[in-house]
């Protein structure tokens, strides 16, 4: 780099592995004194509709992993035929069930199904995913509430730099509503100077350049630059994106430039191995906290300290 910056200091690199399997083993360690308590476990139920491979992949590695942590997985697998009504059905089923206390429903769904009512038709209680308007609203009006898993793994993230991050100037790319939105209203919960900059925000890199905490998830490659992120700062790049190589080989990369910002950043997330093993450890720290509120028993909930 022509600038001088290539003289700092690399960047740590916040180790996301690492730290969702903490937080896994919090979850399990819980889960395991609740079930000594109650005599009960957590139960997540995910509902996949279709073959789309990716999904696939997503449902079994959430299963998986929701029995390593000592909790009940129940699949319902439905063809991509299946119409909404058998869908809506099914999560009216899972609804009334008390071993079931946190329902996914596997988006994207087929075409032919609304997926907005669909999840409006999950139990805000049993939500686990966070994107059902009450718990979108309860988040907004700074009540408890389930909150959507990715935002909730990038404040954790954050929270291993600085276990305070009240008074940080944070600027998050991307306002939609899965990720940009929440995790912008988490870090308002937190204290933070919080701007919320998206595809019609005038001279992006000069409003990245204020932030201590960067967080991108727009779904561009590598659309921030070393030069936009100010030094010292922390960077949380919820991007995953496919691309091909040089040598026309496929490989991940996320939304930020990774080498040039590390050589700027003084924290920052790698893509693969950043904020995507935090989405399924902070679902089973969703669903402890859902059957804990469930079950009318206190849970203490690893990853967050007050
Ligand atoms: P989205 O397409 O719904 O939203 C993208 C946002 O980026 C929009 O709000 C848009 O305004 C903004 N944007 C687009 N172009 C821009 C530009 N040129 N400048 C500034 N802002 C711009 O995407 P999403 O669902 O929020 O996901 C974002 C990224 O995060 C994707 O790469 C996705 O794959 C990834 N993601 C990762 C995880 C995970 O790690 N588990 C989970 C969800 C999403």
């Amino acid at each position: 780099m022509a600038n001088g910056e290539a003289k700092m200091a690399e960047a740590r690199v916040i180790d996301g592995k690492a730290i969702a399997e903490r937080l896994r083993a919090g979850v399990a360690a819980a889960t395991r004194d609740l079930v000594a308590r109650t005599g009960r476990k957590p139960g997540l139920a995910v509902v996949l509709v279709g073959e789309d491979p990716a999904s696939q992949v997503y449902v079994r590695n959430k299963g998986r992993q929701t029995t390593e942590a000592g909790m009940a997985s129940f699949e319902h697998r439905l063809p991509a035929t299946a119409s909404e009504a058998e869908l809506l059905r099914v999560v009216a089923d899972l609804n009334a069930r008390a071993d079931v206390h946190g329902i996914l429903v596997q988006l994207p769904l087929p075409k032919h199904i609304d997926a907005r009512k669909v999840i409006e038709a999950i139990d805000p209680a049993k939500d686990v995913d966070g994107f059902h308007p009450i718990n979108a609203g309860r988040l907004s009006a700074g009540e408890a509430a389930l909150v959507p898993c990715t935002p909730l793994g990038c404040v954790i993230l954050a929270r291993t730099v600085h276990p305070c991050l009240a008074g940080l100037e944070a600027v998050v790319i991307g306002r939609s509503n899965i990720v940009g939105k929440p995790v912008a209203q988490l870090l308002l919960a937190e204290d933070c100077t919080v701007t919320i900059a998206h595809s019609r925000t005038r001279d992006l890199p000069a409003v990245v350049r204020r932030a201590d905490l960067v967080i991108a998830a727009v779904g561009r490659p590598e659309m921030v630059r070393g030069g936009w992120i100010k030094p010292g700062a922390t960077v949380v790049d919820v991007g995953i994106n496919r691309v091909t190589g040089a040598d026309g080989k496929g490989r991940l990369v996320g939304d930020v430039a990774y080498a040039e910002a590390a050589r700027v950043a003084g924290a920052i997330t790698p893509v693969p191995g950043g904020v995507g093993p935090m989405t399924i450890a902070c679902l089973l720290r969703n669903t402890l906290e859902a059957a804990g509120r469930q079950m009318d028993v206190e849970v203490a909930l690893p990853g967050l300290s007050a």
